[in-house]
């Protein structure tokens, strides 16, 4: 079993009295050591960004992006390593780890704009001899904390985007599969990051409680569950930190009777059993207006869920890994007792699944409840598993209503052939990403990603136009050069035309 280390000031450095096991979770076997950083270690990192600060924020953005151009080669150079890695810690299958590389990857070509995205605004003549103009400014030491269920994509919205406005990183990803993580981290460095500009520490509340504190950390950007973001918001934000936290999600498909339902049983699949139901994009939640649609999507999925193939994530040609952990498997299985217990229809039970040879992995089959009700637990908590719950209702509006009345945001989406009914659902759902036909409405890198209500604390999405406003500040500059011959007289009323 290796031990995992924390890259700071551009070093591999061994860390601390405090180790967590990082698990195989297609075998069930501890498989690394990852070190829980101190809050010394988190300082070293802290000091490693300030020191390296100045230079950066001088380095010319046209410079910066040249990292960029590198640093995307070498993603693309080591894809099967990487992906590997992701799917030996997560569990999720070669190809969905490949795909999260690629759309991380988008977020590196954006960054490598940098000269572009941070032209600013110039206005001449905005009075007697004034000019003025407005510029994009980094922020300085910058952190980011980040969830397991995208340890290669989601700190990869982060930190290329901040570094490439001219900011220096601490990276805090989560210590379930850090393995990626640190090598895509390692290869920003080969891409000739200077020393100290990216750091990467392993760890848990002690790290993360370090990095709010820290008086030098400027923003903080963190994707994760709700507890925690909403935790890390109200922490940071009280000590002036700027904060984006996205937090958790429960993700409706609206069904009409309209559909293309074959497309949608098809888009179902992949959006709710994907990634073994671990995307804070999956759909949850599919609601049928009218029973006709429920009763034909249930006979359509039901063939399709017990046919999945499901075994060991780095095999290929499957649909389905396990889940994460074992005490994560435990909970969506609670999860599924607790909707039969509710009165729940059980369809399909994926409970007690198992893949021979890999007898101890952490492994759950798809499972499918129809007749969910608002008020049971598997309809209001996230499940974060493989686990689809059908909701009936008897017309667009109340899918709606159900929709908005949800705690959580993040994403939408609605099948139909009906124009005016996704125009509708478009402008008054109260969530931040919507699909119409499109299951997965994750915004491209060049959009920025975020959800409404309680799937997201803070005012700027992730990524693209307004992870450049969060790594940025504006300063507005109004330049005067008065011609020699005349010199203007005092004004004492406030300066106006
Ligand atoms: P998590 O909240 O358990 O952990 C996220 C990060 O917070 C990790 O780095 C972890 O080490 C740290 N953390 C955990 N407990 C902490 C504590 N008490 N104090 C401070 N930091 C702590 O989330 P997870 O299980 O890794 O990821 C799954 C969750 O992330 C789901 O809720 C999912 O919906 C959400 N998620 C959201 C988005 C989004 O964009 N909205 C994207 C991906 C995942």
């Amino acid at each position: 079993m290796s031990t995992i280390q924390h890259l700071i000031n551009g070093d591999l450095v061994s860390g601390g009295e405090r180790f967590a096991d990082v698990f195989n979770p297609s075998t069930g076997a501890a498989i690394h050591k990852v070190p829980l950083a101190s809050r010394e270690t988190v300082q070293q990192a802290i000091d490693a960004a300030k020191a390296a600060f100045p230079a950066w924020r001088n380095t010319p953005a046209a410079k910066r992006a040249q990292v960029m151009f590198r640093f995307k080669q070498l993603l693309q150079d080591n894809e099967a390593k990487i992906a590997q890695l992701i799917s030996e810690e997560h569990g999720k299958t070669l190809e969905d780890a490949a795909g999260e590389l690629k759309r991380g990857i988008e977020n590196v070509e954006y960054a490598a704009a940098a000269p572009e995205i941070l032209k600013g605004e110039y206005s001449r003549n905005v009075g007697p001899n004034i000019d003025a103009w407005s510029n994009f400014q980094p922020l300085g030491v910058v952190a980011g904390i980040t969830p397991f269920n995208f340890p290669a994509m989601v700190p990869l919205w982060m930190y290329p985007l901040a570094i490439a406005c001219g900011n220096c990183f601490i990276l805090k990803p989560s210590e379930r599969d850090p393995s990626s993580t640190l090598l895509i981290a390692q290869l920003m460095l080969e891409a000739g990051l200077p020393a100290g500009v990216l750091n990467v520490v392993h760890g848990d509340k002690v790290a993360v409680d370090a990095l709010i504190e820290a008086p030098e950390v400027k923003a903080l950007s963190f994707v994760g569950s709700t507890p925690i973001a909403e935790y890390i918001y109200k922490e940071a934000t009280a000590r002036g930190k700027r904060v984006q936290a996205l937090g958790g999600a429960k993700n409706h498909a609206v069904l009409m009777p309209d559909a293309d339902l074959d497309n949608a049983v098809n888009a179902l699949m992949g959006a709710a059993y994907g990634s073994c139901g671990e995307r804070c994009m999956a759909i949850s939640v599919a609601v049928c207006v009218g029973d006709q649609v429920a009763d034909a999507l249930v006979a359509k999925l039901v063939p399709q869920i017990k046919a999945l193939k499901i075994g060991a994530g780095t095999s290929c040609g499957l649909d389905m890994g396990p889940l994460v952990t074992g005490q994560h498997r435990d909970k969506v299985t609670g999860y599924v007792d607790d909707g039969v217990k509710a009165g729940a229809e059980l369809v399909v039970d994926g409970r007690g699944f198992s893949v021979p040879g890999h007898e101890e992995g952490f492994f759950l089959g798809g499972c499918l409840f129809d007749r969910v009700t608002p008020e049971m637990r598997i309809y209001k908590e996230e499940i974060f598993g493989p686990v689809l719950c059908i909701v009936r209702v008897n017309s667009l509006e109340a899918a709606m209503q159900l929709i908005n009345d949800h705690e959580y945001g993040n994403g939408t989406c609605i099948f139909t052939r009906d124009g005016e009914a996704a125009r509708l659902f478009c402008d008054e759902i109260e969530v931040g990403m919507v699909g119409v036909n499109v299951p997965l409405p994750v915004p491209v890198a060049y959009h920025s990603f975020g959800g409404w209500k309680r799937s997201l604390f803070g005012d700027l999405h992730a990524y693209g136009p307004d992870g450049v406003r969060f790594y940025t500040r504006r300063k507005a500059i109004t330049q005067r050069w008065p011609q020699r011959a005349n010199h203007e007289a005092s004004q004492f009323a406030f300066p106006s035309l």
